[in-house]
């Protein structure tokens, strides 16, 4: 018996931008590359 994955037909990219997301204020960052801390609140970003 096998069984397969139900197949969505997204294809998506895995989601990368988890260590982009400041945990402190949830705001996303930006920028290339990647800032050491939240611009917003100045909280540090967990190393991806
Ligand atoms: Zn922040």
């Amino acid at each position: 018996m096998t069984e397969r994955p139900p197949t969505d037909g997204t294809g998506g990219d895995p989601v990368c931008w988890l260590d982009r997301v400041c945990p402190a204020c949830g705001r996303l960052v930006e920028g290339e590359p990647r800032p050491d801390r939240c611009p917003e609140c100045g909280e540090p970003l967990p190393e991806g």
